[in-house]
């Protein structure tokens, strides 16, 4: 990391105090090369990252009960997938526990929104990922007031309580918000209509959801600033070169591993006693 990075990514990319108006989507804080240099180095962090998730999940499988549980948001295009598809493509699928969240279910409308989100959560050793969130609902439903504010306005605050709680039964939240620039998004969504292996990828209402870019603009900067908290903080990517996008979720996924200082489990057996019966088997 040392020499690739002119800051740590946790830094580079933390969320307090950004104005999201102000941000460069095409920017790549705090790395020092570009694509060229990325497209090896990102090689080498997957191994890292792979080595590190292989740990967790042995730990897990022997009681450990932490986990990581990525989250990832976005506007449509802005690669999520791309982060579950490269990233997380690069750990044993064995220790990943993937969720989606799209419009909640005629069950799902029936309960409270944090439901769905708890049935979710992925067990000890597990790398959770959420492409889409709780978060939808002070963002999709805050901007297209689809339940009234008195609804939705207190739901900054339970969703730190329901964080802290998870950082207290032993989860560490990486939080990923993901930005692309506007034409960017068209760029990607007009290549969505010309390539037939993307054709399924496309919605027609991904084209009304432009006209409230400005509203989702005023709903993430109000989602950074009061759900960024110390034991769960945002990440804000620039996320028009996807690549930059990848390396720095890797980094961020290395770094919470890193500082959960994960060891191989101890054998609750006798080697020398198990070497002998084997010898003689
Ligand atoms: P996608 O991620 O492209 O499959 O789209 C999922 C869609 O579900 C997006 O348009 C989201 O805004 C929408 N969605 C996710 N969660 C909610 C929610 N809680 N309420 C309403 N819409 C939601
Ligand atoms: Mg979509």
């Amino acid at each position: 990391m040392a020499t690739h990075w002119s800051l740590p990514p946790t830094d580079a990319l933390r969320a307090d105090g950004l104005r999201i108006a102000d941000l460069d989507t095409s920017g790549t804080p705090g790395f020092k090369g570009g694509k060229k240099q990325a497209s090896g180095y990102q090689a080498e962090r997957a191994q890292v990252l792979s080595g590190l998730q292989e740990k967790l999940y042995a730990n897990g499988r022997s009681g450990d009960y932490r986990n990581i549980l990525l989250v990832l948001q976005g506007m449509d295009t802005a690669g999520k997938g791309g982060i579950v598809r490269h990233v997380i493509g690069s750990v044993d699928p064995q220790g990943v526990d993937h969720a989606s969240f799209g419009v909640p279910t005629e069950e799902e409308k029936q309960h409270h929104f944090l439901w769905r989100i708890r049935k979710a959560l992925p067990r000890g050793g597990q790398i959770g990922v959420f492409d889409r969130s709780h978060y939808e609902d002070v963002l999709v439903v805050r901007v297209h007031n689809l339940v009234p504010a008195k609804v939705w306005e207190p739901r900054y605050d339970e969703i730190n309580a329901f964080e802290q709680e998870l950082v207290g039964q032993g989860t560490t939240l990486v939080k990923v918000a993901m930005f692309i620039s506007l034409d960017e998004q068209k760029r990607r969504l007009m290549e969505r209509l010309e390539r037939p292996d993307k054709y399924w990828k496309f919605n027609p209402a991904d084209i009304d959801e432009r006209g409230y870019w400005p509203a989702y603009q005023e709903a993430y900067q109000v989602m950074l600033d009061r759900t960024s908290t110390e034991k769960a903080p945002w990440h804000v990517i620039p996320a028009d070169r996807k690549w930059f996008a990848r390396l720095s979720v890797t980094e961020l996924l290395i770094d919470a591993l890193e500082k959960l200082n994960l060891d191989w489990p101890p054998p609750d057996f006798d080697i020398e006693e198990q070497k002998r019966r084997l010898e003689q088997a």
